[in-house]
């Protein structure tokens, strides 16, 4: 793919200054941004093109190879795979603090209560309808004792380090980006700055999940200066007895009886509804495969219901007594070779075909 112009990609014209340059940039930046757009690929990769065409043209020296030489007189540190993203803020912390008015990632994370994970076993049955769960969490409460603000940082939570052209930021270690000491004698929590609560929270698992996913509750959890973290619930589905899932199909296996797959016949298969009756043809071998239309899951992100794939086993008798074996022996002699047992008779063909090479 061909490269856009870096003036055309910052909607600037060839003899912008440095201070326009930066604020069309700026302007173009703060909508693209990763944090503002989370998952979109298209604003990621325009993101990136921005920080590419800016780290160009905002440095004298390579904007005047550009502007000579075009995209091969430049060597953009951002061109390859590498995000953008993630260095940029580094590089451009200074604009970055300007455009989301002094708060960082590591700043508003850590000064908003931790978030919990929970993980929660449920039946398949439960997994399939959807249910509502009581769960007890424990969580810890901000202590609304006595806070200072933190020296260290100033009371921003943290604690930059400029190195030439890096701006690099970390969590303040003495008050891990809360901005604020407690009181260390506090007589509510004894200096912790938390205290430990335990909840009851009702949640509802909704129909069709699977093991994987997470269902996010918002604000539920731990508390901290500025507002509460989030909770998330990892739903894990239990095995099950008799079925086997595989996303929206569920798949069983039912043995059935030797007579009733010669002859043909009526069998119960299960289903989370209870039992069905299928019709068996005559002649099913073993290990074909039936197919309840519909009668699977609906799937939690949309789209039609699954299906119940039944494999039916062919059971053959054990400990047959003297009269079964003789009956059993009298109807072997019934068999006719040619008509009764076409998978033998071609296996058997093939098997000649293949022997008369030694
Ligand atoms: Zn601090
Ligand atoms: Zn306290």
């Amino acid at each position: 793919m061909s490269k856009r112009d870096y003036y055309e990609v910052l909607g600037v014209n060839k003899n912008t200054s440095k201070d326009e340059l930066k604020k069309a940039y700026r302007k173009l930046a703060m909508k693209y941004h990763p944090d503002r757009n989370p998952d979109d690929q298209a604003a990621s990769e325009k993101f990136k093109e921005l920080s590419e065409a800016y780290e160009i043209l905002s440095d004298d020296q390579k904007r005047q190879a550009y502007d000579q030489f075009g995209h091969d007189g430049v060597n953009p540190s951002f061109s390859n795979a590498q995000g953008a993203a993630e260095g940029f803020s580094d590089i451009f912390g200074d604009i970055f603090s300007d455009i989301f008015g002094g708060s960082s990632r590591t700043r508003s994370r850590s000064q908003r209560g931790a978030d919990l994970s929970y993980s929660v076993e449920v039946s398949l049955e439960d997994a399939v309808k959807g249910t509502s769960i009581n769960l007890d969490i424990p969580s810890s409460e901000r202590c609304s004792g006595t806070w200072h603000r933190c020296n260290h940082c100033n009371g921003t939570g943290v604690i930059r380090m400029q190195q030439g052209f890096f701006s690099m930021q970390q969590t303040c270690p003495h008050c891990r980006g809360e901005g604020e000491i407690h009181d260390p004698n506090c007589s509510i929590c004894g200096g912790a700055g938390f205290i430990k609560k335990n909840k009851t929270l009702s949640v509802k698992i909704p129909e069709g999940v699977d093991t994987g996913d997470r269902i996010r509750l918002s604000g539920e959890g731990d508390s901290g200066k500025h507002g509460n973290g989030d909770l998330y619930i990892q739903v894990d589905v239990q095995r099950h007895k008799i079925f086997e899932r595989d996303g929206k199909h569920l798949y069983c296996e039912v043995p059935i009886n030797y007579a009733d797959a010669v002859l043909g016949g009526d069998i119960e298969v299960p289903t989370l509804d209870g039992k069905v009756k299928i019709k068996i043809p005559e002649g099913t071998q073993s290990h074909k495969l039936f197919r309840l239309n519909g009668k699977g899951i609906k799937p939690l992100r949309g789209g039609s219901k699954g299906d119940i794939l039944v494999r039916v086993l062919v059971e053959i008798p054990v400990k047959l007594n003297k009269e079964q074996a003789a009956l059993l022996r009298k109807f072997k002699e019934s068999l006719s070779s040619s008509e009764n047992t076409p998978m033998k008779n071609t296996w058997l063909k093939s098997a000649k075909e293949f022997l008369k090479g030694f």
